[in-house]
């Protein structure tokens, strides 16, 4: 919490006085509880936080794995959702947070970003211990059931022709939803009026509604929708057909190839963390991506699950370094001139 102590006449002798008294409350409160501080990393439930809003595709993921990983280490794993700003103010809060194992993070592509758009507000290298990888999700481009165009090749020319009378709706800047927009109008000259969200989750209620006409967002929020119908699909961003979506064709069909775009999802602890505690973080990840249930769960919103020998913090820092300075180079140079 900041205080501006001039301009709000705080009585500074009071606050000392108080805060002793509390001090010295907390002492005894410590010493009351002293052999629980021997007890075993985790001895409470663990909040994992998710920089989005709750109900979208990153949400998703880590609710799955989350659960998983709670029953793994004998304690409740609870995701928070802490959104805004392109998912910055959430990976700011962890960052802060004690390095004590009990405030995680888990998010994606949007750390990447981050240091480009936002400079000087996250540095995930400084500020994160990693504690491994989740799974690679695939985007599809989707939007309202009756938006005119019913194919790729309709929507890039619809988009082309309509400018700023149609809308696209994406989870503020550097999220993945916003990152595939980006990459979209690189490739097709598409300037659709934007409208960010604190995540697609909410983006996907007003989709749905028909209040917005298109976006890009990770299949772990779109299948279900498109498999019932709710909302259309143009195209995924892979290289191939995905078992969930037989009747979506890939960007690359349509000759969009630099669109394709896998959304990477790990799971970080802040700087400082203890070892012994982000080892056990990632032996639990490990073994939820052993685990049947997360892996049918995964495969039918169609997100790869990392292989549990891949889900280390070494390659997630790997991952993370080379993205960084890709994105950068993207976001400074070839994608927005
Ligand atoms: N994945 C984000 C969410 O969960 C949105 C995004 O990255 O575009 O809402």
């Amino acid at each position: 919490m900041v205080i501006s102590i001039s301009s709000s006449g705080w009585n500074l002798s009071g606050v000392i006085k108080r805060s002793r008294a509390t001090g010295i409350a907390f002492v005894s409160l410590c010493l009351a509880v002293g052999p629980a501080a021997a007890q075993p990393y985790p001895s409470r439930p663990i909040t994992m936080v998710v920089p989005y809003a709750a109900g979208g595709p990153t949400d998703t993921v880590a609710r799955i794995v989350a659960e998983a990983m709670g029953r793994d280490l004998g304690q409740r794993v609870i995701v928070e959702n802490i959104a805004g700003a392109g998912g910055t103010i959430g990976m700011t809060r962890v960052a802060k947070s004690e390095p004590n194992g009990y405030t995680l993070l888990l998010n994606h592509i949007g750390m990447a970003t981050a240091p480009t758009l936002y400079p000087g507000s996250i540095d995930p290298l400084a500020s994160f211990e990693p504690v491994g990888l989740v799974a690679d999700v695939p985007m599809t481009i989707v939007a309202r059931r009756s938006f005119p165009p019913n194919t790729l090749k309709e929507l890039i020319a619809y988009t082309a022709a309509q400018g700023q009378k149609v809308s696209y709706a994406h989870a503020g800047a550097g999220t993945a939803s916003h990152i595939c927009g980006v990459l979209f109008a690189s490739e097709t000259g598409a300037l659709p009026v934007t409208v960010p969200y604190k995540g697609t989750g909410p983006a996907m209620i007003d989709l749905i509604g028909e209040q917005v006409d298109f976006m890009c967002d990770q299949t772990t929020n779109t299948t279900n929708q498109i498999q019932s119908g709710e909302i259309k699909a143009y195209a995924v961003t892979t290289s191939h057909r995905i078992p969930a979506l037989p009747n979506v064709p890939p960007v690359t069909e349509a000759g969009l190839g630099k669109m394709e775009l896998a959304i990477w999802h790990g799971i970080y602890a802040p700087k400082g963390t203890p070892p012994e505690v982000t080892q056990k973080l990632t032996s639990a990840l490990q073994n939820s991506l052993l685990a049947n249930a997360v892996l049918e769960r995964f495969r039918q919103l169609s997100a790869i699950a990392v292989s549990a020998e891949n889900a280390t913090p070494s390659a997630l820092k790997a991952k993370l370094i080379a993205d960084i300075a890709r994105w950068k180079r993207l976001l400074e140079g070839e994608l927005v001139k």
